[in-house]
């Protein structure tokens, strides 16, 4: 028997949600950039400190909202392989040190607790402002979909010629069939649609896309109830993706 499915239609709206989400995103990108240039000009006045710190705060939040507007733009656009990338040694422990205290309110709020057990330093040739946005993504995520009294297990090892970051949290697991699509574009499981939580969908794809673009492998074990560990490897040498010899391979 051969069964045949006609997908046009979500085709068409899988198009017109990606057309919807370039659209306002643009709109969005121009408003954000002139509330930063004007920012900066109030910055230069002669502000007493407590003025500054004020300003300052707006800034940064100005920026963390242009990241995400252009992230968005970008992964509606399907020019995500693109993600501009510039690699350096840097410290894979320092990163989740950072990471994780710059969460300690978040998880805080959310009576979540957050552990760390990272060696004193793990280098590798990186994007550390985009492996700064792996470990970020996964820890909200882990705080996010975790249980009240809940807890987020960071940990940082060097394996052999990788380096290996685990997020384990204590949360609601992962449905059997939802987890080969949580790192596709816009997917988000019902029990997520269904909560208060917020969220794009976009995390995940967007951090699957800067491990590969490092030479790297994601993956994720869960179980329902019990809770999901989300590992990455990255090669500490960094291999072009397509070149035959990558270290790792990316799932
Ligand atoms: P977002 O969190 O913005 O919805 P992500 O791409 O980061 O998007 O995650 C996709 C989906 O995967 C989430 O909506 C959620 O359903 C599921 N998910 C991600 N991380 C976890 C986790 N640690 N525990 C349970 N579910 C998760």
């Amino acid at each position: 028997m051969v069964v045949v499915k006609d997908v046009t239609r979500e085709l068409d709206a899988v198009r017109a949600r990606d057309d919807l989400v370039g659209s306002v995103t643009h709109e969005l990108r121009s408003p954000l950039t002139s509330i930063l240039g004007y920012l900066d000009l109030v910055r230069d006045a002669d502000l007493d400190d407590e003025t500054l710190e004020q300003v300052d705060v707006a800034a940064s939040n100005a920026e963390r909202l242009l990241v995400l507007v252009n992230d968005l733009l970008r992964a509606a656009s399907d020019a995500d392989k693109n993600l501009p990338m510039s690699f350096v040694r840097a410290d894979v422990a320092e990163i989740a040190r950072e990471s994780v205290a710059s969460q300690r309110i978040f998880a805080e709020d959310r009576e979540v607790e957050l552990e760390l057990d990272v060696p004193a330093s793990a280098t590798a040739t990186i994007d550390p402002v985009r492996i700064r946005q792996v470990v970020d993504n996964l820890v909200t995520n882990a705080i996010k979909y975790n249980r009240e009294w809940g807890t987020v297990q960071v940990s940082v090892r060097e394996t052999g010629p990788a380096i290996t970051l685990e997020v384990r949290d204590t949360g609601q697991g992962i449905p059997d069939i939802d987890l080969a699509r949580i790192f596709d574009r816009f997917y988000r499981t019902k029990s997520a649609r269904n909560s208060t939580t917020g969220g794009t969908g976009l995390g995940l794809a967007i951090t699957r896309e800067i491990v590969q673009r490092h030479g790297g492998d994601l993956s994720v074990e869960s179980e329902l109830g019990l809770g999901s560990t989300f590992r990455v490897r990255i090669p500490t040498e960094h291999v072009a993706p397509d070149a035959p010899d990558r270290a790792i391979s990316a799932s």
